[in-house]
């Protein structure tokens, strides 16, 4: 049976190309009566957070696209986070030593660079496969000496790799662009490459589905499996989602967390819709289609291989059209109630407007801004005795890269981020405050902007720093 996979790293935010990805893995899966799973890929424990982790769940969950094995939902072949099989793939990674296919590597970061400058000096090509494999004796040495090693996996110096592609044919890329790839390094964690091929093996993956940022790790993926002696899942790259400017969709230029669209007020009917527009449609063409309704009708070779534009007018204009179609009044009043009362922060208002509020009538006025998506600012809302029109630009372009930064987002990270620029741009806090007032809350006579921004959150504050810029 049809196995897929979506297998995110939990290292930001909820990226709307992880529920793109997810939303082609589940309908392939389901049209074909087969099975989709979730797997968390946290090898990288630097960069890994458990916030990160359930924020992805819970769009993923939010947009309707369920996985029938995760590590929330269990099933035969867990555990499905990486991190809890962190035992396993050693051993993998020594069979392959063992059978001559890897071999241990005792280069530290500087050698491999001399040893690359050197290559370049002669003219040679950089690459330095030969230079990484020690003699026999030597390895054994440097063993028995406790010297730290990483585990490297071989690679052909010259041929092509020929890699089938379920919607781009037939891909040659030439073994020489392929470098001896790091499979278990020196703490004993598996890198992605080890992690992936056995996972997917372990899991039954049939088909991966993914991004085409990966096509360059196909032929490493492929040699492992023919290492191994595995027999390889059916790969197919998907386009990656585009800016309207055609550059590859960035936060930099569109909101990519969903949690920005949940906080927008979109359905998540349509959000899902949209994305399955990305680079497919429906037989019929038809714009607004239901999830059922696009698996029953799904046909992978539909997949156009152009750029998808993502585009958040679009979507708004999508958002519209289910709105108007799809919600009876009565349903428009409940969805309404519910995105408006039910968010967890609305509590942590509460004090604020006790404090400022006289009758309830004062309180719509005063949180607007908290249940708005753009807000209409004009130059004048920024005109400040003491700060020029330059530097109140200069506050809020650092504070945005600042604030870009920031994983961890929370009233304290905040604030700490906004002191340490106020004190490098030598401003008072006061007067550094106020464009970022400004720009958060449309007025400078707000309640605390820190409290606000950790409320709207990384992605509604970053937007709403840009917005101001523009
Ligand atoms: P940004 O450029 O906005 O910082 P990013 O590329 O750093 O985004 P990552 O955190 O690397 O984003 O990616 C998170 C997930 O989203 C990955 O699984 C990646 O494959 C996917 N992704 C990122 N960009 C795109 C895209 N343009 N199209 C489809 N999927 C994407
Ligand atoms: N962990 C990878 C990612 O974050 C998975 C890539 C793949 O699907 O192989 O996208």
């Amino acid at each position: 049976t049809v196995r897929t996979r979506i297998a995110p790293s939990p290292t930001g935010d909820p990226h709307v190309g992880t529920a793109y990805v997810a939303l082609f893995n589940l309908c392939f899966a389901r049209q074909h009566g087969g099975q989709f799973i979730l797997r968390i890929e946290d090898t990288d424990q630097a960069r890994s957070t458990a916030e990160s982790e359930q924020d992805i769940l819970k769009a993923l969950r939010w947009l309707g696209l369920n996985w029938d094995e995760g590590p929330d939902v269990g099933g035969p072949h867990g555990p499905y986070r990486q991190s809890e099989r962190k035992h396993m793939y050693g051993q993998y990674a020594e069979d392959l030593v063992t059978a001559g296919h890897a071999f241990y590597c005792f280069r530290t970061p500087e050698e491999l660079d001399a040893i690359r400058e050197e290559r370049k000096a002669q003219g040679l090509n950089p690459g330095i496969k030969g230079d990484l494999e020690l003699p026999q004796e030597e390895v054994k040495r440097r063993l028995d000496a406790g010297d730290p090693y990483v585990i490297r996996m071989k690679v052909p110096d010259e041929g092509v790799c020929v890699i089938q592609d379920m919607l781009r044919g037939t891909i040659e890329i030439d073994w020489a662009q392929v470098d001896c790839q790091i499979l278990l390094k020196s703490d004993g964690m598996p890198t992605y490459h080890l992690a992936n091929v056995v996972d997917d093996h372990l899991m039954g993956i049939t088909h991966v589905l993914r991004g085409e940022e990966w096509i360059n790790s196909a032929p490493k993926h492929k040699l492992l499996y023919q290492y191994f002696g595995w027999d390889m899942p059916e790969l197919c790259h998907l386009p990656l989602l585009r800016n309207p400017d055609k550059s590859k969709l960035s936060k930099r230029k569109n909101p990519t967390s969903i949690n920005f669209y949940e906080r927008m007020g979109f359905l998540p009917e349509a959000v899902t819709n949209y994305l399955g527009r990305m680079g497919w449609s429906m037989p019929d063409e038809r714009e607004k289609f239901t999830l059922d309704e696009m698996i029953e009708n799904f046909d992978i070779q539909r997949v156009s291989l152009g750029g998808p534009v993502f585009d958040v007018e679009k979507l708004r204009w999508l958002n519209g059209q289910w709105i108007r179609d799809e919600l009876s009044d009565e349903q428009f009043m409940e969805r309404m109630h519910q995105w408006w009362f039910n968010r967890d922060d609305l509590q942590a208002l509460v004090p604020h407007i006790k404090g400022r509020a006289e009758v309830f009538s004062d309180v719509a006025p005063m949180a607007q801004f908290m249940f708005s998506g753009m807000l209409n600012l004009k130059p004048e809302d920024f005109a400040h005795n003491k700060l020029e029109e330059g530097q109140v630009k200069r506050v809020l372009q650092f504070a945005l890269w600042k604030l870009e930064a920031q994983r961890h987002w929370s009233k304290d990270t905040i604030f700490a981020d906004i002191k340490a620029l106020a004190k490098a741009l030598e401003l008072k806090m006061g007067d550094f405050m106020f464009p970022i007032f400004v720009a958060i809350a449309g007025t400078p006579n707000s309640w605390s902007v820190m409290d606000s921004m950790a409320l709207l959150g990384p992605d509604m504050t970053r937007s709403r720093l840009r917005h101001a810029l523009d």
